[in-house]
């Protein structure tokens, strides 16, 4: 017999980077910079703090939104770190990573028909999510002139007055743009006046160099239309242990949370743990790996300046997005420098509208690695450009 496979299942496309992973595998000297976690460990306290919950037993299901000091923590943190005021008891659900979270958004508010707009280029999940969920995508394509940063024209363009909901991620995966405040004001007004609900993923928070993050919730009028998303993954490199968590007004995470205590029961208990000792005591752990990406990303910023391939001042998140040299798509980019000189990288256009003839370079990697995979790309770029 055949499995008849849904509709849905069947409009996604396979991820579009799984050739890519198939190339790396005919060679051995590949050095990846295509990957979206952290090449850090999870810092020590955390790991023993999941160690010791463990050693204790501690191992059964936790209250459906999520251990109460863990939430009572994550209030106490994004209160004091983006200014953002939510009760742990209604407001807050801890979820298994912000994967979770962002999935029982789009099953919690999108009815078939609907349709959620997308700032595009954006992180690979969001779209087939909506699909999942039933409704239409929109695409709201950014541009390098705006140094892919969301603006109210592309919003108009796109015609998203019509859609019943925005989509944003900054710091962004995959080109490392940030919004500052004076950024996002316009997008509040637009979400404001086309009454649109917002989910805000913000998963790369702690990872802005310049300046300090700002969550469209704190905007005014925003808080009761938007959902912001976190986790653990990326700050606390913790992407294994699978934890993120969403806020928002009572009647949205009630939603959600009826979704997720039937799908999910609660998230992983003995992260919880790691996640509630991470909050408590591992603020010099981020701050030093923020520092090391800083670091990473000011030298990877610099290297493809010097070969003479265009990279806009990448501020957010782990990645830079590098143009291709004319003569190139961004593709065949990518295939050729992983074929020739075992680097891999991430074609632009795999996040969607926008992304064309770029690539996406993580620098959560070694500065040993980057400087070797950066020479190999200046040695592609010397002899085919
Ligand atoms: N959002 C963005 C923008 C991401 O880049 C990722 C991970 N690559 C996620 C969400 C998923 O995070 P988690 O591990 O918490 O599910």
């Amino acid at each position: 017999m055949t499995f008849e496979l849904s509709e849905r299942v069947q409009t996604v496309p396979p991820s579009g980077i799984r050739r890519f992973f198939e190339i790396a595998e005919e060679r051995d000297d590949v050095i990846s910079l295509g990957v979206g976690e952290p090449d850090f460990a999870t810092p020590w306290a955390a790991r023993d703090a999941a160690i010791a919950s463990l050693e204790q037993g501690k191992t059964s299901y936790t209250a459906n939104r999520g251990k109460r000091e863990l939430r009572e923590a994550i209030a106490a943190y994004v209160g004091d770190r983006f200014d953002l005021g939510y009760a742990p008891d209604e407001e807050i659900i801890v979820t298994a990573g912000a994967s979770e979270a962002v999935d029982l958004a789009f099953r919690a508010f999108v009815d078939p028909g609907d349709t959620a707009a997308i700032a595009q280029p954006s992180y690979i999940s969001y779209e087939p999510g909506v699909i999942f969920a039933g409704g239409e995508v929109l695409s709201v394509p950014t541009t390098r002139e705006d140094d892919f940063r969301l603006t109210a024209d592309g919003l108009e363009q796109a015609g998203a007055d019509e859609a019943d909901m925005l989509v944003l991620c900054y710091p962004n995966n995959p080109t490392g743009a940030i919004m500052t405040e004076a950024d996002l004001e316009p997008i509040a007004e637009f979400a404001r006046e086309h009454d649109l609900t917002v989910l805000s993923d913000e998963i790369y928070a702690e990872l802005t160099y310049e300046g300090e993050h700002t969550s469209i919730a704190t905007l005014e009028g925003m808080r009761e239309r938007t959902i912001v998303f976190n986790g653990f993954s990326k700050a606390h490199a913790m992407t294994g242990l699978r934890l993120g968590y969403a806020l928002g007004p009572p009647e949205a995470i009630g939603a959600m949370n009826k979704i997720h205590q039937y799908t999910m029961l609660s998230a992983p208990t003995t992260a919880q743990y790691a996640a509630l000792e991470a909050l408590e005591s591992c603020e010099n752990d981020v701050r030093e790996m923020v520092a090391q990406y800083d670091r990473r990303r000011q030298f990877v910023l610099s290297r493809f300046r010097e070969i003479g391939m265009d990279v806009f001042e990448a501020n957010g998140a782990f990645y830079c997005f590098p143009e291709v040299p004319e003569g190139f798509t961004a593709e065949e980019f990518a295939e050729e420098v992983l074929r020739e000189q075992g680097v891999a990288v991430v074609p632009g256009d795999v996040f969607g509208e926008g992304g064309e003839g770029h690539l996406r370079v993580s620098y959560a990697t070694g500065l040993e690695d980057l400087r070797k995979a950066l020479a190999r790309i200046e040695a592609f770029v010397e002899e085919h450009a």
